[in-house]
């Protein structure tokens, strides 16, 4: 039985950062970058009027008042190739570029209009004022994105203005998922005496989907060695394969032997953790396995610590934990040896999480009353006793 944090480490040890593609940017969202996004321009591409308002040189305006003329009105998208005169300004809108020799922009509100197309400026205007200058965002050919950049809404933007509709993303893993027993049948059939439903088949496809991955449902497979090994074989080529179910010490716990007669490698079987003590981790090749125990619980807090951790860095991105300190409210006793994960409602009181860990919980195979929890509450495998008002790490979902 080897310790959660050496579990973690194991599992680690073993991820290849997967191989990339070509994502369309509207896709790429929460996705890796696999290349470096230099920009094809200087953004913005022009001096560029930031206002609605009347570009002119401040140098033009020696005191004010003053008046200038309108010579004419650009609009973003249009440009005025003349060069003004002295005694000469133009209507601009925002976003449109500023002509030559003209430096400033002077707002609607702090111009006065007179008659035959003149103007009158209150107050002295300053070089730049109102103006986005060329290049002052990024300049052409400057790198904008790193390689490992997560893919969100900015990003996305900015892919957008510099002319990369497709980019390099580190693909998805391919995870299929397998439930085992014979005791399971699908939500949408008929439970006889002795069966119940299957939970984690739905539940690890949604945490997938989530994820982004589109994962294959192998469904379920019945506690036989014969059909198991033909399922095994089924997902074996994936690049993470999650079995459920039949990874303990019952007699028909058919998963490791099944999968050592497929080839598998066992890593590590079992870990000193409350729930989820009888995970099996393997490998065959660069495909790994994870074999969790059936209880809907353990299968949860497994996936959320140790199998997404996994996925995660096979795609490219490194996830911590949401892991905060937190009151406990109430005392709580344990037997010592294995760190122990505490279903808890959690909730924000000033600036400290208050954890109440739950009341009605009769565990790991409980899911039911796990919808009424946000996170575990985290109990340390040397500690016996935690005393009501303690502080205790909690792992927000
Ligand atoms: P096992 O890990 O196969 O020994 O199963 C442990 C417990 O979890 C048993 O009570 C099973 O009936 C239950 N269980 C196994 N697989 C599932 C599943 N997919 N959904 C809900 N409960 C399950
Ligand atoms: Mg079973």
């Amino acid at each position: 039985m080897i310790k959660f944090e050496e579990a973690q480490r194991l599992i680690l040890k073993k991820i290849k950062r997967l191989g990339r593609e070509t994502v369309r940017i509207e896709e790429a969202m929460d996705r890796v970058l696999a290349e470096e996004i230099a920009s094809d321009m200087d953004v913005p591409p022009f001096n560029k009027s930031a206002m609605d308002g009347y570009a002119f040189s401040h140098r033009q305006i020696k005191n004010v008042p003053a008046v200038l003329k309108v010579k004419s009105e650009i609009r973003a998208g249009e440009y005025e190739p003349d060069k003004l005169k002295k005694t000469e300004c133009l209507k601009i809108m925002t976003g449109a570029p500023l002509p030559k020799r003209t430096d400033c922009v002077v707002k609607m509100e702090d111009i006065e209009t007179l008659k035959n197309n003149y103007i009158k400026i209150m107050k002295k205007p300053s070089f730049g004022e109102n103006v986005c200058f060329k290049g002052e965002d990024v300049q052409k050919g400057r790198i904008i994105l790193r390689k490992g950049a997560v893919l969100r809404g900015p990003e996305v933007a900015v892919c957008a203005a510099v002319g990369k509709s497709k980019v390099q993303a580190y693909r998805r893993p391919k995870v299929p998922v397998l439930s085992t027993g014979d005791e399971l049948v699908e939500p949408d059939k008929k439970v006889t005496f002795g069966k119940i439903r299957n939970s984690n088949g739905p539940m690890l496809i949604a945490l997938l989907k989530k994820m982004g991955i589109s994962p294959d449902y192998l469904g379920i497979v019945k506690d036989k060695e014969k059909n198991l090994i033909c399922k095994i074989r089924k997902g074996l080529s994936s690049d993470i394969f999650i079995i459920s179910g039949g990874v303990s010490v019952g007699d028909y716990d058919l998963v490791p032997a099944a999968l050592e007669k497929c080839g598998v490698k066992k890593i590590f079987h079992k870990l000193a953790i409350t729930p989820g003590k009888p995970l099996f981790f393997g490998q065959k090749g660069g495909h790994l396995i994870f074999g969790v125990p059936g209880n809907p619980v353990s299968t949860y807090l497994l996936f959320l610590t140790l199998i997404r951790l996994a996925i995660n860095r096979m795609m490219g991105t490194t996830l911590n934990l949401n892991l905060r300190k937190g009151t406990v409210t109430s005392d709580y006793s344990q037997r010592p040896g294995r760190k122990r994960f505490v279903p808890a409602k959690i909730k924000m009181q000033g600036n400290r999480h208050t954890i109440y860990p739950l009341r009605e919980y009769h565990g790991s195979a409980d899911i039911i009353s796990l919808v009424k929890a946000d996170g575990f509450m985290i109990i340390p495998d040397s500690i016996t006793f935690l005393e009501k008002n303690s502080s205790a790490e909690v792992f927000l979902w």
